[in-house]
């Protein structure tokens, strides 16, 4: 009987492909597996979804070529969510399933190059030429070797020359090569490991027999090997501690410095160590070990690579908190929702500073008492530390972390720890909330208000929503955690959808900060000067560094200067590709454009009119942070933001100074104002508190609210008080003044009203629909088609807006327009999208030239 399979392939169509199932894989289960699949020219990687034993009329079929894993990737409930991100999203399938899917890091792609005819009569007329230019010489070169291999040659092995590639290139476009693309298998990569070998007069009251390999964490490179991956790396941790001994007489005896530190690193600090990290370790040269190892000090063997050690969990004692008794209460109700073991979803509302995190950590134990599962999603890659490190200090190796920051190998690992069921617990960003966990009891959402749960590329799905569906699907418990919960969420609470827990005051009763708002105006009318921040709250600042306790200044803007403006014609210097300011940033002397990353040197003279009075408007980070150095000499100061920080490593070590109280003062973009814990911050400052007021977005005033009321809650809290300054020229604004009052609920009943009359979310389902293009005749020609097609829809209770200029009018050189499509009806908003997205492939309008978002975070 022949069988069929239904597979998603990772490309931009509304649709899955059928392949024929090949004799070899007769017997194999399909669904949920990879499969490598032929896809027009290439090979790629998909997923089964169904099998059938019909085949499709028509078209001919094409067969799977290859399975990729012994195991299903994607269990039964991971796919189910998969056609639900797919219908609820209006994504193409294929981009669905692919987010929910390992890193393919077994795979590489390649290229096969063969000569042609053509090639070969170009060779002999270059053999017969007289003379020959460089380039022909080149070109000769090369395709003798082409036309010596006797089978197509790979592009590893041309890259192995410089600018080889590139020649291969242009004798394809003439047509003297052809190329086809392929999916290789990688070997699985390994590093060398360094240890120390064991002299005799270490050795010494060491009995290697008495211990095995496995008890005593004597690292052999047999044994190593033996004991696989993850044991080998439990291993080598364990190994310093028995290698350890005083430093030898070979060593003590003139040893010079840097041998001394290798052996210190490798016997009493670490133990044996991936060279990599052995050379940081020991700030030595790799000729260094090279000639230790020659001299039969040390002992090196290739493993397969693990995870890099995170110093960040070293030394780190969780903190024993008794639980007070609206953290006992809240998790009394969980405990009951887990032992129904149900579905529920609610909503734990609590203050800055309440102890949510102490919550999570008793749900998790809670789900994984019943011999259940869970994850924890945080908003951003940095929060995976703090938390992963207190989940890992309560739960052990049972924990993993997911994130896209990790390499591709670390990820896939991990990943594959969790789908093998080792791991229990996983800690992670958004993606995570895909994790291959089997039996799951529950789904933490940590911030759940923050717009990094929405991914801004296609699958374009929400994580705190799909999780909520998933503890749906899964019959699991989804916690949604928040100080300042989004609109939509508080309403499914106050609606009865989702349970509501509340944490109403600060642990150990701490106060809530004393918020003081600075009004610009006064000010300005009293110094008569615009300095980067407030004279109220330099002094704030001042008084803090005399008291020896630390404070944190917010300004929402990277660069120095927000914009440079010709003061002759009022033109603002704008980027060639976007319609959008450029940014000033001093330090390298550069406008740049924070959307596209085309850069310039600032002009002396305006670009439009050539007059010479260009004037840099607006304070960023970089221009506060200068400012602040000046004003205060003595302190430290440390600037936050993606221009100091690029890297995991820079992040902790700027917070691990800060933390330790190294850094006086710690200024920053958002990045600063997200869920960390310091004890001696008594002072936070909000510069230019009202920007994000200004963005024409419906979500303006609730962000504005959640920052303000985020970044309030970083100080005070510790034993000291806090204070926080709120820089404004709109005090009036209800998102700044409730703010100040840290009232949320009122905030909730004056945005809500607003959001029911003009409808908007929660009172209404939204939608976007941009239409972009290079060319803005094309942009402008289907987005009128589009507009015509969306006309039937009216009728059914869809409202629609547009076509219009999208508020970004053009984004990396693309011209944008905009429709908002709203209705009370979701399934009619649904078949609206649905039915657009088909006329468009009808029209042959170019799938990547619209763009469909469901729930979008913002209109901007
Ligand atoms: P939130 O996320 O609600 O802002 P956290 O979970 O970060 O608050 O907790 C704030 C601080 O309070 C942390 O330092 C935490 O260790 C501490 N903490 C939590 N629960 C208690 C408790 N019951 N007693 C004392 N301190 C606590
Ligand atoms: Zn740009």
């Amino acid at each position: 009987m022949p069988r069929y399979c239904e597979v998603a392939v990772p490309v931009p169509l509304r649709t899955t492909f059928t392949y024929a199932v090949p004799e070899s894989l007769n017997g194999e289960p399909l669904i949920g597996r990879r499969v490598i699949v032929p896809f027009g020219k290439r090979a790629i990687v998909g997923v089964g979804l169904a099998e059938s034993e019909n085949p499709p009329n028509g078209a001919r079929v094409k067969e799977i070529a290859e399975l990729m894993d012994p195991l299903p990737a994607l269990p039964p409930k991971l796919i189910e969510l998969g056609h639900w991100i797919s219908r609820y999203y209006v994504a193409p399938v294929g981009e669905a399933f692919r987010a929910m899917l390992p890193p393919e890091i077994e795979l590489r792609q390649d290229r096969a190059y063969s000569i042609t005819d053509a090639g070969r009569s170009c060779l002999r007329e270059l053999a017969a030429a007289e003379e020959r230019t460089d380039e022909e010489r080149a070109e000769f070169e090369l395709l003798c070797k082409f036309d010596n291999a006797d089978s197509s040659v790979s592009s590893a092995r041309l890259r192995r020359h410089p600018g080889v590639e590139a020649l291969a290139g242009k004798l394809i476009r003439r047509g003297c090569l052809t190329a086809s693309e392929l999916l290789r298998r990688r070997k699985s990569r390994t590093q060398k490991i360094v240890a120390w070998k064991l002299g005799p007069v270490e050795a010494r009251g060491f009995n290697p027999a008495e211990s095995g390999p496995a008890s005593s964490g004597v690292l052999t490179p047999e044994a190593s090997a033996a004991e696989g991956l993850r044991d080998a790396q439990e291993d080598s941790i364990l190994g310093g501690r028995s290698f350890s001994s005083d430093i030898p007489a070979r060593l003590s005896k003139g040893a010079s410095a840097p041998d001394a530190r290798i052996h210190e690193v490798l016997t009493s600090e670490r133990g044996p160590l991936p060279l990599n990290l052995l050379l940081e370790k020991a700030r030595v040269s790799r000729a260094v070990i090279q000639r230790l190892e020659k001299a039969g000090l040390l002992q090196t063997w290739e493993e397969p690579i693990t995870p890099g050690e995170d110093p960040w969990d070293t030394d780190f004692t969780p903190p024993a908190n008794v639980l007070n008794s609206e953290q006992k209460a809240a998790l009394e109700e969980i405990w009951r929702w887990i032992l129904a073991g149900e579905f529920s979803s609610a909503l734990l509302h609590g203050v800055t500073g309440s102890g949510k995190t102490e919550v999570y950590l008793g749900a998790i134990e809670a789900a994984l008492s019943r011999g259940k599962t869970a994850i924890v999603l945080v908003p951003e890659i940095a929060l995976t530390l703090w938390v992963g490190r207190l989940v890992r200090a309560r739960f052990g190796d049972r924990v993993a972390v997911l994130h896209s920051g990790l390499p591709d190998i670390e990820r896939a690992r991990e990943w594959w720890r969790v789908r093998r069921g080792e791991a229990s617990i996983v800690v992670g960003t958004r993606s995570a909330v895909f994790a291959p966990l089997e039996n799951l009891g529950l789904i933490i959402v940590d911030e759940e208000q923050e717009s990094s749960y929405k991914q801004e590329e296609a699958p374009r799905y929400n994580g705190r929503d799909t999780a909520v569906y998933r503890a749906r699907l899964e019959g699991a418990v989804a916690l949604l955690g928040s100080a300042t919960p989004s609109l939509e969420t508080f309403h499914n609470a106050r609606a009865g959808k989702y349970k509501l827990l509340k944490l109403t005051s600060r642990v150990e009763n701490r106060p809530l900060a004393e918020v003081r708002i600075v009004d610009l105006r006064e000010e300005f009318r009293r110094q008569h000067r615009a300095a980067p921040i407030s004279e109220s709250l330099r002094a704030a600042i001042a008084l803090r560094l005399e008291e020896k306790t630390q404070a944190m200044v917010l300004i929402n803007r990277r660069g120095y200067s927000w914009s440079l403006l010709c003061r002759s014609c009022g033109a603002v210097v704008q980027c060639r590709n976007c319609s959008i300011a450029l940014t000033y940033h001093k330090s390298r002397e550069r406008l740049e454009c924070h959307y596209c990353g085309y850069s310039i040197r600032p002009p002396k003279q305006c670009p439009k009119c050539r007059a010479e009075y260009m004037y840099f408007v607006g304070d960023g980070a970089e221009r506060v942070d200068e400012y602040l150095r000046q004003q205060f000499p003595h302190a430290k100061v440390a600037r936050l933001d993606r221009d100091t920080v690029r890297t995991k490593r820079q992040y902790q070590q700027i917070l691990g100074a800060f933390a330790k109280g190294e850094v006086d003062i710690l200024v920053g973009t958002q990045m600063v104002a997200k869920g960390h814990d310091f004890q001696r911050v008594t002072l936070v400052g909000v510069a230019a508190a009202d920007l994000a007021l200004g963005r024409p977005d419906f979500r303006a005033a609730e962000r504005t609210f959640q920052l303000l009321t985020q970044v309030a809650g970083r100080a005070g809290r510790g034993e000291l008080a806090g204070e926080v300054l709120v820089e404004t020229y709109y005090p009036e604004h209800y998102a700044i003044e409730l703010a100040a009052q840290q009232d949320y609920e009122s905030f909730y009943e004056k945005e809500a009203h607003f959001r029911r009359m003009l409808h908007y979310p929660p009172f209404t389902a939204l939608a976007s629909v941009l239409v972009r293009d290079r060319k803005v005749e094309n942009a402008v020609r289907w987005s009128r088609a589009l507009g015509t097609c969306f006309v039937p829809f009216e009728k059914q209770g869809v409202k629609i807006l547009g076509p219009a200029p999208a508020p970004l009018a053009r984004l990396k050189r693309d011209y944008r327009f905009q429709f908002v499509l709203k209705s009370p009806q979701r399934a009619a908003l649904g078949k609206a999208l649905a039915s657009a997205l088909d006329f468009c492939a009808a029209k042959e309008i170019p799938a990547n030239a619209v763009i469909v978002d469901v729930d979008p975070t913002s209109l901007f």
